[in-house]
């Protein structure tokens, strides 16, 4: 069995779902399971309508919500418009519930982003039968068990992979299956999400539940690329990568990966690609457990824009110990991750990529340090395999970053990365700066050198 993950782009309409279809249908003999995101921007816009709901713009959030029902009738097919417009029913009924109640929880707000999902894996389906094809919709919350921490859950893996065993080998024998990613739901029942991109994670949880020969991410570019396309367009897909590279690309803001993708399929050993749904041809990346040895010491650059920087100092505190714990129990407190940290003897820079908190956070700090918050930082991370063991690159990258501030650097623990902090202005200087210095020569078995020629 392989696991097919689509996302949104990819069945953003009956043109995206009629090339999906085809994919799948060259792979039959692999019995794929087909995972899929909701519908384009559907997720965006059922968020959208919710806060608007509970905002008090009922009638704003029910027109947002009749443009979407327009746009899902329009691009699926008949024999499925009865069920979708019940589940639009439903829709229109919570919002109208929110706006009463002039507030939504993270619950609701699950229970109503959860519908772009259901409605996809319902369109795509319904897709497979009219083409013909043998098809088994399962709904994706009776197989993914998570936690109660809704909008961000994280899957109870035992109980998930049972559940995935028991059911989908059967009815893979039976069709292509087709299920929501992002979406599960509590050991109560009550409906829960991954996360923001979380269809992915879906997806290797399933390839990690079934123990499939493959996890296939389809998506809307070639690969991984050597830079994130939306900054600096004309990167070289890279052909093959370690587990542990893309991992930590993902972290640092390669959208094309949700970062806890790798988990499941490193545990199970399964190899993960991402490729092309526009492009089925192209060979895409082949994410591995052990990269190939590279001439080039760096796989990709990721980058993170809207990161906020909190320098903390004290110098009551010199040298004291405890500085720090008390520093991070804030952090934990209001639930917030730190991404990156450097210290020097009075003083803590730190980054948090979430600034919702920040607040209160600062608040708790004041009462035992001086605190300067500066918005508008980018994270850039330079990602390689053993990078810590390869001499000069730092001081390749920082000449080549001749003219751009650098705020704060850190070297990570694993080996894997080069990252630093710049303004938020500077990213796409220094992606471009950074990208001539480590990409112009290519290493042809790790990188697509015939694309770059053709793309130069
Ligand atoms: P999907 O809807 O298929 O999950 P996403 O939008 O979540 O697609 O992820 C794909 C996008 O990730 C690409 O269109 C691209 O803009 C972005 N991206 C960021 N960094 C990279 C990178 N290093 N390589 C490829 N794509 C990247
Ligand atoms: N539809 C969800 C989102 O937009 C999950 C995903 O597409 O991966 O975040
Ligand atoms: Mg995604």
């Amino acid at each position: 069995m392989i696991v097919m993950k689509f996302g949104g782009s990819s069945v953003e309409s009956a043109a995206a779902i009629a090339r999906v279809v085809s994919i799948v249908e060259a792979r039959l003999e692999r019995r794929p399971v087909v995972v899929v995101s909701a519908m384009g921007k559907t997720t965006n816009r059922l968020l959208e309508c919710a806060g608007l709901a509970a905002g008090g713009a009922r009638a704003e959030a029910l027109a947002k919500l009749a443009a979407l029902r327009e746009f899902h009738f329009a691009e699926a097919p008949a024999p499925v418009l009865g069920q979708l417009g019940a589940h639009f029913d439903e829709l229109a009924e919570m919002l109208r519930g929110l706006s009463v109640l002039g507030e939504m929880t993270p619950r609701s707000v699950d229970a109503i982003s959860a519908f772009g999902e259901r409605m996809s894996s319902l369109v795509v389906a319904a897709a497979f039968r009219e083409r013909g094809i043998a098809v088994e919709h399962v709904d994706a919350r009776e197989l993914i068990v998570t936690d109660g921490r809704h909008t961000q859950a994280a899957p109870l893996y035992a109980e998930t992979y049972e559940r995935l065993a028991a059911r989908l080998p059967g009815l893979a024998a039976r069709g292509v299956v087709v299920m929501g990613g992002f979406i599960g739901s509590t050991k109560d029942g009550v409906t829960s999400t991954l996360g923001r991109g979380g269809s992915d994670f879906s997806a290797a949880i399933a390839g990690a539940g079934i123990g499939a020969e493959e996890i296939q991410i389809w998506t809307d570019v070639d690969g991984m690329l050597t830079c994130d396309p939306r900054v600096l367009p004309g990167g070289r897909r890279v052909r093959v990568i370690s587990f542990a590279e893309a991992a930590e690309l993902a972290y640092f803001g390669a959208k094309v990966l949700h970062p806890s993708t790798v988990l499941p399929a490193v545990e199970k050993q399964i190899p993960v690609l991402i490729l092309n749904s526009r492009r089925p041809e192209v060979e895409g990346t082949r994410i591995v457990a052990r990269g190939v040895e590279s001439a080039n010491p760096i796989k990709s650059i990721a980058c993170n824009r809207g990161i906020t920087a909190v320098n903390i100092k004290s110098t009551r505190m010199l040298m004291a110990h405890g500085f720090l714990r008390r520093i991070f129990e804030v952090f934990d407190r209001h639930e917030t991750a730190v991404d990156m940290v450097t210290t020097s003897e009075v003083s803590v820079s730190l980054t948090v990529d979430s600034a919702a908190r920040l607040g209160r956070i600062v608040e708790e700090l004041q009462a035992f340090a001086e605190v300067v918050v500066e918005t508008d930082r980018a994270l850039v991370a330079l990602v390689g395999d053993g990078l810590g063991e390869r001499k000069g690159i730092a001081g390749r990258a920082f000449q080549a970053l001749n003219g751009v501030n650098v705020w704060m650097i850190s070297q990570g623990a694993s080996q894997l990365n080069l990252s630093f902090v710049i303004a938020g202005g500077d990213v796409e200087k220094a992606v471009g700066l950074l990208h001539a210095e480590f990409f112009t020569e290519l290493d042809p078995k790790v990188f697509d050198v015939a694309v770059s020629e053709a793309s130069v």
